[in-house]
C-alpha cells in the first residue's frame, strides 16, 4: 500500500504547516469536540491526509521517515489545539512505533502501512481497574492453548478505546510479561465506553474486556516473557516524548489565551497587562514553554541519534513539561477571572487537560523517584 502525505517535507520542520492547520481545523473546535466528548471522523481523516499519524515510519511502510525532533514539534502543534487530538496521536504512535521497533517482518508489512494512513488506529492496552502505576501487576492473562493464546482480563482507562481497531495488549504470561497486537474486532472483546472525563473527555477513554478471547501466535510481539523491560519501556518512552511535547503546546494555549485577555481586561480602567503581577506570569509561561520545547528536543534528537539517552530524556522532558503545564493553566484559569471558570473561554479545557499529562505515562511521583534514582546512579558510576 502506498501512502498519499500532502505536502510535508520530512526534512523541513513541520510547525509552520501544521501550525495553520491546528488553527483552522482544531482550534475553532477544540471546546465543542470537549464538550461532546468525541473528536469527529473527519478530522481523523484530515490527520491521514496530512500523514501525520505516523510520519515518522520509513516510505517503504508509509511513512516520511520524518525525525523525531519533527514528530515532536507536531505533537507540541497539534497539543496547543486540543489535548484530545494529541492523545488519540500519542497512542496510535506508542503502538506504530512498538510494531516498526518490535514487529517481525510479516507483522510490519501487514500492519504499518496501515497504521500509517490511519486506516487502522491503534491503542495502547496496559491499564487495568487494579494496576496502573505497578503495570508490571497485570491481572489480564494469555495462557498458550496450543496454537495461540487464550487471553482474559480487563484493560481500563485506554486512549481511543472506542474507536481503535488494533490494541497493543500486556496480559502476564506466567510469571512474566508478554505483548500482543489485538484487532479490536476479535471476538471475546468487550469495547465499553468511559464518560464524563474531567480531562480529554474527547480521547474516547474504553474500557475493554477480554472473555477467553483466542489469539493465533503471530498475535505476539517482541519477546516472550520480555515484554515489561523491551516493548512496554519502549511504547512508554514514546508516549512520554508525545505527552512532554503537546504540554509545552497547552502552555503555548495558555500563553496566547492570557495575553489576548490582558491586552482587553480592564480592572479600575488599567488594563491587566499592565499589571506586574499578572505580567510576571505571562513571563513565566514564556519561559516554561520554551525550556519545555529545548528539553523535547533534545529527548528527540537522542532518538533520532538511536541513543538509549534519550529515555531519561524523555521522562525529564515530560516532568518539567506536565508539572509546568499544570502551573501554567491555573494561571490561566486565575488571570481571567470567573470567566476562566466559564465554557465560553478555553482556559478551563486547557487546565483539565493538563492534569492529565501529570497522571498518564508515568505519573509525576513516579517520574520524581526514577529521575532521583538516576542521579544516585550517575554519581555511583
Ligand atoms: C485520561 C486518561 C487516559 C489514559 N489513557 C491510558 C491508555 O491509553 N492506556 C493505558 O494503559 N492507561 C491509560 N490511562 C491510565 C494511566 O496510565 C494510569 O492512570 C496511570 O498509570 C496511573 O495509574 P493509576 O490511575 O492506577 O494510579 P495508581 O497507580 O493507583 O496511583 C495513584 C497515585 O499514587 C501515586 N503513586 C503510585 N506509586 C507511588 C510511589 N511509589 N510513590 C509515590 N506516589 C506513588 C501515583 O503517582 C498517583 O498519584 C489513562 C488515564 C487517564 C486519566
Amino acid at each position: 500500500m502506498t501512502t498519499t502525505m500532502i505536502g510535508l517535507d520530512p526534512l523541513a520542520d513541520p510547525a509552520e504547516e501544521v501550525r495553520h492547520f491546528v488553527d483552522d481545523e482544531i482550534v475553532p473546535h477544540a471546546d465543542e469536540w470537549d464538550r461532546a466528548e468525541r473528536i469527529p471522523r473527519e478530522l481523523l481523516g484530515r490527520i491521514s491526509e496530512l500523514g501525520l499519524w505516523a510520519p515518522f515510519l520509513p516510505p517503504e511502510h508509509g511513512g516520511s521517515a520524518m525525525p523525531w525532533t519533527h514528530v515532536g514539534r507536531v505533537h507540541e502543534e497539534v497539543g496547543r489545539g486540543c489535548s484530545s487530538v494529541r492523545s488519540l496521536l500519542t497512542v496510535h504512535t506508542m503502538v506504530a512505533g512498538t510494531v516498526q521497533r518490535w514487529g517481525t517482518d510479516e507483522q510490519r508489512a501487514r500492519l504499518l502501512p496501515a497504521l500509517a494512513t490511519g486506516e487502522l488506529l491503534g491503542a495502547f492496552c496496559l491499564s487495568e481497574p487494579d494496576s496502573g502505576s505497578a503495570a508490571d501487576a497485570s491481572g489480564t492473562v494469555a495462557v498458550a492453548d496450543g496454537d495461540g493464546w487464550t487471553v482474559t482480563g480487563t484493560k481500563k482507562w485506554i486512549t481511543g478505546g472506542q474507536i481503535a481497531d488494533l490494541l497493543l495488549l500486556f496480559a502476564r504470561t506466567g510469571d512474566a510479561m508478554s505483548a500482543f497486537l489485538v484487532p479490536a474486532d476479535t471476538p471475546g472483546i468487550t469495547v465499553t465506553p468511559l464518560t464524563g472525563m474531567m480531562g480529554t473527555p474527547g480521547s474516547m477513554l474504553a474500557q475493554i474486556d477480554l472473555d477467553s478471547v483466542h489469539l493465533d501466535a503471530e498475535a505476539l510481539v517482541g519477546p516472550e516473557n520480555w515484554a515489561a523491560g523491551t516493548v512496554m519501556t519502549g511504547a512508554l518512552d514514546l508516549g512520554r516524548f508525545s505527552v512532554a511535547c503537546g504540554s509545552v503546546g497547552v502552555i503555548r494555549a495558555c500563553l496566547d489565551a492570557c495575553v489576548d485577555y490582558t491586552t482587553r481586561r480592564q480592572v479600575k480602567g488599567t488594563g491587566l497587562a499592565e499589571l506586574p503581577l499578572i505580567r510576571r506570569k505571562i513571563s513565566d509561561m514564556v519561559v516554561s514553554s520554551r525550556a519545555g520545547r529545548l528539553l523535547c528536543a533534545e529527548a528527540g534528537s537522542l532518538k533520532d541519534a538511536g541513543d538509549p539517552a534519550t529515555i531519561m530524556a524523555s521522562w525529564v522532558a515530560k516532568y518539567y513539561a506536565s508539572t509546568a503545564a499544570t502551573r501554567a493553566s491555573a494561571e490561566a484559569v486565575q488571570i481571567h477571572g470567573a470567566n476562566g471558570f466559564s465554557p465560553e473561554y478555553p482556559v478551563a479545557r486547557l487546565y483539565r487537560d493538563a492534569r492529565v499529562a501529570e497522571v498518564i505515562e508515568g505519573s509525576t511521583e513516579l517520574q520524581q523517584l526514577t529521575i532521583a534514582d538516576e542521579a544516585y546512579r550517575e554519581a555511583r558510576r
